[in-house]
């Protein structure tokens, strides 16, 4: 028997489903209301116990075993999915090499010091008096105790080495410490110091909850970077990992969407007003897998980006943007032309929701849940958001003008993998600026058969390398 048979066989699906989904028997099988769509009305989720398996009869249109059921549930993947139910019915997964023990050990004493650190720091901003500044700053920004208990918000005290004595005192090892980047080693490779100093910490969790990674906003207004994030270790990768997550996961589930905002502050603050299927991404540009990531709980993304983000130049340009804003870490917005090919390769629904200028999402949730909600709802596909953004300064009635809005839209409407949806996009140029749509058609194939990259320019400024060949929209 696998290992899966034999978890399957241990655990009963009608007991899973029963944590978080009240069932009532009918027949031989069970039903419920659906925990993967927002429609209360019909309990159309069925699970089988004959067959151990479950289906949403209404508007998902999905199912599958134990293993697809957590893992939708959970926003795990198939990995973590098979750990936890393994522990869960006690079946010893594959006896691990010695090689493979000694790495988990590794992981799982780097957690417990992460977790250590979070406490350690949390301990410091609600009861240290050197952490005053920080409460009042807190209190400024309207945040609750519950949420930065929630959130576990925390204070790095403005000293060299106060987090290393204290955890050395506990018996971790500087290596430990290095391991996942809580000190700094010294240029002649000497023991090293603290690497958060005079910030307020922000816990960064997986999916799992687990805390993986730290940010640490400059409380001082001299000091730079004003956001510093632990760097690549085992237990983080930045591009990975979306702030939020594991306290998300549940609303994306249940409204069947996800909203993407720019920074922490923005994910806590919309959590605390209420809007809590809100993540950040986590100052790289928005990476296909992130999306991935948050694409086992939804298909339906929302980025809601700031009015200069959003219509900045650079953006229209398809050039990744880097900025440095108040409260922001440096943000580069993936380009048009890549958030395209990522919504085909991962068959999503990604729109663009604009910000009012001047205001960030905790403005607008001020003025009320509502104002936000109707934001997102009318967000706009990134086609219609790049037709909008490329068309706007332009005068379509003239030569000229048509002819620069072709140049801008053909390589997108190129880069759409549904030819249905392709077509409705030619057709919406045509219209636009009175040209034959076979013109269009024309541009659209005449592009595929030369080579793209030699007609384009060197983009005009530095851009990440990954996206590159988006950035040079002429
Ligand atoms: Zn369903």
């Amino acid at each position: 028997m696998s290992v899966i048979d034999e978890i399957k066989s241990k655990l009963d699906i009608v007991d899973l489903v029963s944590d978080t989904v009240t069932l009532r028997k009918s027949g031989k099988n069970y039903t419920g209301f659906c925990p993967f769509h927002s429609n209360t009305k019909t309990p159309s989720f069925v699970v089988f116990p004959d067959t151990q398996t479950w289906r949403c009869f209404g508007a998902c249109a999905d199912g599958g075993d134990i293993f697809s059921f957590f893992i939708k549930r959970e926003g795990y993947d198939f990995k973590q999915a098979l750990e936890t139910l393994a522990q869960q019915a006690g079946v010893q997964l594959q006896a691990p090499s010695p090689e493979k023990e000694k790495q988990d050990k590794q992981r799982k004493k780097l957690l417990e010091l992460n977790a250590a650190a979070a406490t350690y720091f949390h301990r410091l901003l609600t009861t240290s008096p050197a952490a005053e500044k920080t409460r009042t700053y807190l209190a400024q920004r309207q945040l609750t105790a519950e949420t930065i208990a929630a959130f576990q918000l925390g204070y790095a005290l403005d000293e060299w080495e106060a987090l290393k004595s204290h955890f050395i005192e506990r018996g971790y090892s500087n290596e430990d410490l290095l391991a996942v980047g809580l000190i700094v080693e010294r240029d002649d490779g000497s023991p090293g110091y603290d690497r958060f100093r005079n910030r307020l910490i922000i816990p960064i969790r997986d999916v799992r909850g687990q805390v993986i990674g730290f940010g640490a906003r400059a409380l001082a207004v001299d000091q730079v970077p004003k956001y510093l994030n632990s760097p690549q270790t085992l237990l983080f990768d930045k591009s990975a990992t979306l702030y939020g997550l594991d306290l998300a996961k549940k609303q994306i589930r249940q409204v069947d969407r996800v909203v993407i905002v720019e920074g922490y502050m923005d994910v806590i603050q919309a959590h605390q007003r209420g809007a809590q299927n809100v993540v950040a991404q986590m100052g790289t540009a928005l990476t296909e897998q992130q999306l991935r990531i948050l694409k086992r709980t939804t298909g339906n993304f929302v980025l809601a980006l700031d009015a200069d983000t959003a219509g900045g130049a650079a953006t229209l340009r398809g050039l990744n943007i880097a900025r440095e804003a108040l409260d922001r870490e440096t943000v580069p917005v993936p380009t048009a032309r890549g958030l395209i090919r990522y919504e085909g390769r991962l068959d999503a629904d990604i729109r663009i929701a604009a910000l009012p200028v001047g205001k960030d999402p905790d403005d607008i949730l001020k003025e009320g849940l509502d104002v936000w909600q109707k934001i997102i709802a009318d967000a706009v596909p990134i086609i219609d958001f790049y037709f909008q953004a490329v068309t706007a300064g332009l005068d379509l009635n003239t030569a000229k003008d048509k002819s620069i809005a072709v140049r801008e839209l053909i390589p997108v409407l190129r880069d759409i993998g549904n030819k249905v949806e392709q077509e409705h996009y030619v057709q919406k140029l045509a219209r636009l600026i009175h040209v034959d749509e076979r013109t269009l058609i024309a541009e659209l194939k005449s592009g595929q058969k030369s080579h793209p990259i030699r007609r384009r320019k060197q983009p005009v400024s530095p851009v990440l390398p990954e996206a590159k060949e988006d950035a040079a929209i002429p």
